[in-house]
């Protein structure tokens, strides 16, 4: 399937993956915890990177769902392998650094493998947060386009903190959206696989959308599913997450990353790249070009 997009292509799409992610996370940092009512009273429709929020942020500066993913990219950077000691040691250094914002599964996760060096945490029916599907892109990025080794890195970052059968469902499919979309796979194509975990799993179904966007990895899916199929650019489709409040930095960060990697860089509006954290989006852009050239994919370039 990918034999008919050329490299360049594929690293346009992976780096509006990553710069969208940070972006839906900058973005819904502002109304995380908000009730859409809310959001709609103060700011009609919610659509410009302004900072604020809770976490009482900069304009464009971006938490704890853009920062963990960095932390799995530089790990498979710096090893050149896949690695789940660099990446729960990233973690760790992250933690420890007293990040903006920690969610309580990563960190009781994190806390584990600090103390006793667990790399897997045990299976948890109460694990379902979004925590290890919000950083999965470096991991689907790096992977490309094998399939078998998608699963296995979004499995093995996942458990490190969240290891729960819905949390894993919604890991593996999301991963494979985004495979698809960087390849240049059609929305029909990707709604296919969203309603393929519908299928498999009844609570994922997101039509007719019940209004929930927690945290809650099937509240969060749901949101993300339904703005993306109903938006006709990126910018509607985030702008769609991100003002059904709740969890909306990280249902903005999933929005933006499937949307970037189907949209590609054209789509992702000027205005809010610009209002981006430049350090932040100079190491997205350089992780993404290394992460693409480690690849299965890139390897076998020339
Ligand atoms: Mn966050
Ligand atoms: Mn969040």
């Amino acid at each position: 399937m990918f034999n008919e997009y050329n490299l360049e292509e594929i690293r346009d799409r992976a780096r509006a993956a990553f710069i969208g992610m940070a972006i839906g996370d900058a973005l819904g940092a502002t109304v995380e915890f908000m009730t859409k009512t809310e959001i709609a009273g103060k700011y009609g429709t919610f659509r410009e990177i302004i900072g604020g929020g809770w976490l009482r942020l900069k304009a464009g500066q971006v938490t704890d769902d853009t920062e963990m993913a960095l932390c799995i990219a530089r790990a498979i950077i710096r090893n050149q392998a896949w690695s789940r000691d660099a990446i729960a040691e990233n973690f760790a250094v992250w933690l420890k650094g007293r990040p903006v914002d920690c969610g309580d599964t990563c960190r009781k996760g994190i806390r584990r493998y600090m103390l006793h060096g667990t790399l897997e945490s045990p299976p948890n029916e109460w694990d379902a947060g979004n925590g290890a599907v919000m950083r999965l892109l470096p991991a689907a990025i790096y992977s490309l386009p094998d399939r078998h080794l998608l699963e296995k890195y979004l499995l093995e970052q996942a458990h490190i903190t969240h290891n729960n059968p819905v949390s894993d469902a919604a890991c593996l499919c999301l991963g494979t959206m985004i495979h698809l979309a960087i390849s240049g796979a059609s929305k029909n194509l990707l709604r296919r696989e969203a309603d393929g975990l519908a299928a498999r799993f009844p609570t994922f179904r997101f039509e007719p959308y019940r209004g929930l966007a927690t945290g809650y990895v099937v509240d969060t899916l749901q949101t993300v599913f339904h703005c993306v199929f109903k938006g006709k650019n990126f910018e509607e489709c985030l702008v769609g997450t991100v003002n059904q409040g709740g969890d909306a930095d990280t249902t903005g960060a999933i929005c933006g990353m499937l949307a970037g990697a189907y949209y590609g860089m054209e789509g992702i509006p000027r205005r809010w790249i610009k209002r981006m954290d430049k350090g932040v989006i100079a190491e997205i852009e350089a992780v993404t070009d290394k992460l693409v050239a480690a690849s299965p994919l890139g390897a076998s370039d020339g």
